[in-house]
């Protein structure tokens, strides 16, 4: 027998629309291209938000339309979001660190109509949008003095004389709403398409899972960018619950963003391990953590406990999360439930440096080669599958990867390797693809990464498998040593032997200036592994 609710459909802009009315003074802080800072509220945006719909509409943008994204974090991507997805089109965010090619793939595949960029990518535009469809408009997303020379639009001319306020439109809660390709470090990216269901079940979910931020008027700096993976939903849950966002524009190195988190007395800031680093170095140097800083939020790729532990002592909360973009993004979380926080420092760290527990919405499990279920025991370490409601279940036009990428149970394979145990902390033990498999046995490229950042002298690492005549691969240690000094040989080696067995110790050492970074900021394994692939061993 079904119930007798009413069946109103899940909309992104009722998000908005909900904020400017019970979050009215909440706040939106940019760092803006043309070099100052903005302010504005969820009031005033809103009003933004309508008038840049009318003004879509005017370019004749409709509905199921693809209409791309080029540009940092910024009020103005985020009035983007809303409006875009209001109207019924699709905003497609396109990852500006993406190679030439791959970027011209991903606005050819998508069939957009329009592109929206900001004046920092103006040259990259305009040197690609030969290769690009005919017919594609183009938007500079600022205003008419500082528009470009070119056959371009400008954003501030597009919301120039229209209403204020929108007659958002009626459509199922399934209908298409954003679209983010992965950074495709094997093959052509591959589209998630996200409907507007999945976005606002997410944006609760993160909500529930994650609310130590996502408060009315505590502040959030998402560095983790709008053009990948919807910035971990943010730019949904900040509004949603009341949260201001500080944006902090194309300037993302530690000074930078001490600097802002200090003035504008951010609370929680939330991305990637290697901006961390980052803040890490400018805290060290300052000898303080910037004004009101309270909480972070680390994932996109395995924190290191030695980051944990430096963030945590100094009084920062550190939640590790882990997700993918197919999950919306976010799968899991690692704040400490209430009667876990008495534990010691070590304790804490050991737990945090686990990926977290799953959020609402999101269901694991782990198998083995064959696809059978493995004990949640924390021993037991398989390939990862997820199912839910914020999870993609097929690439955009994209049969062959959609095919290869669900069990027969109709799960999501992640293509991680971990392990839950019996309180449902997950550990990635690695990418399947980074895992180093000598004489038969796995060993966790990331296990021994994380113990070596927790030396002095190390500023970063990364551990790959290089080919062996005789064990089919072994591991070596590639290292960024910090600006104290280089650590010796004997120094790390001594470190891992305490914790690793003799065969799981990297066969070499080589030391760095700094790692390649993938376009979403994480060290990039397969560009060390083409580069090293002749490597010889000692
Ligand atoms: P890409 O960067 O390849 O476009 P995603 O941003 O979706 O794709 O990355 C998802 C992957 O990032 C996960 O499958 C996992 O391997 C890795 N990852 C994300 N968070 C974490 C974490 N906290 N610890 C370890 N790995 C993580």
């Amino acid at each position: 027998m079904l119930g007798s609710m009413m069946m109103r459909p899940l909309r992104i802009a009722d998000i908005l629309t909900y904020a400017a009315e019970i979050h009215p003074t909440g706040e939106i802080v940019s760092v803006r291209t043309e070099g100052d800072i903005h302010r504005t509220t969820y009031r005033e945006t809103s009003e933004r938000v309508a008038r840049l719909a009318h003004g879509l509409n005017a370019q004749g943008a409709k509905t199921g339309d693809r209409i791309a994204t080029l540009a940092w974090n910024g009020y103005r991507h985020f009035e983007l979001y809303y409006a875009i997805s209001g109207i019924g089109a699709v905003c497609h965010t396109i990852n500006p660190r993406l190679s030439a090619e791959q970027m011209t793939y991903i606005v050819t595949h998508a069939e957009d109509t329009m592109l929206f960029v900001d004046l920092t990518f103006v040259p990259l535009v305009a040197a690609l949008r030969g290769q690009w469809p005919d017919g594609l408009k183009i938007v500079v997303m600022t205003d008419r003095a500082h528009m470009p020379e070119g056959d371009y639009l400008c954003y501030e001319e597009l919301l120039e004389g229209q209403a204020d306020s929108y007659d958002w439109p009626e459509f199922s809660e399934e209908t298409a709403a954003a679209l983010c390709y992965t950074s495709g470090t094997t093959g052509n990216p591959k589209g998630t398409l996200y409907t507007h269901r999945s976005t606002v079940l997410h944006a609760m979910m993160v909500g529930l899972g994650l609310p130590a931020a996502l408060q009315p008027g505590k502040k959030i700096l998402p560095v983790v960018p709008l053009f990948h993976v919807n910035a971990w939903g943010l730019p949904y849950a900040a509004p949603l619950t009341g949260a201001s966002l500080i944006f902090p524009g194309p300037a993302l190195d530690g000074e930078s963003l001490f600097r802002l988190m200090d003035t504008e007395n951010v609370f929680s800031a939330w991305g990637v391990p290697t901006v961390w680093l980052g803040l890490q170095g400018e805290i060290a140097k300052q000898g303080r953590i910037p004004n009101g800083f309270g909480d972070m939020v680390v994932g996109g790729s395995a924190a290191p406990a030695s980051m944990i532990r430096d963030f945590e002592e100094r009084g920062v909360n550190v939640c590790h999360a882990w997700g993918m973009t197919e999950m919306s993004p976010v799968g899991t979380q690692g704040n400490l439930p209430a009667h876990l926080e008495h534990l010691s420092m070590d304790e804490k760290v050991a737990l945090k440096g686990k990926q977290g527990r799953r959020i609402f919405g999101v269901d694991l499990k782990i198998v083995d080669e064959d696809g059978g279920r493995l004990p949640h025991d924390g021993e037991a370490a398989g390939e990862l599958f997820v199912r839910g409601n914020a999870i993609t279940s097929g690439y955009f036009h994209n049969d062959e990867a959609s095919a290869a990428a669900f069990d027969a149970e109709g799960w999501f394979g992640t293509g991680d390797v971990a392990t839950i145990d019996k309180d449902g902390y997950l550990t990635i033990t690695d990418r399947a693809k980074d895992l180093i498999k000598s004489g038969g046995e796995w060993i966790s490229s990331l296990d021994l990464e994380n113990t070596v950042m927790a030396h002095p002298k190390v500023a970063n690492c990364a551990v790959i498998s290089v080919a062996h005549p005789k064990w089919d691969e072994r591991p070596l240690l590639i290292v960024v040593p910090s600006p104290e000094g280089k650590p010796e040989v004997s120094e790390l080696m001594a470190l891992l032997d305490e914790h690793f067995a003799k065969w799981q110790l990297p066969d070499d050492v080589v030391f760095v200036d700094e790692l390649p970074l993938t376009a979403t900021g994480k060290v990039s394994k397969l560009t060390l592994r083409k580069k090293y692939k002749d490597h010889v061993l000692p």
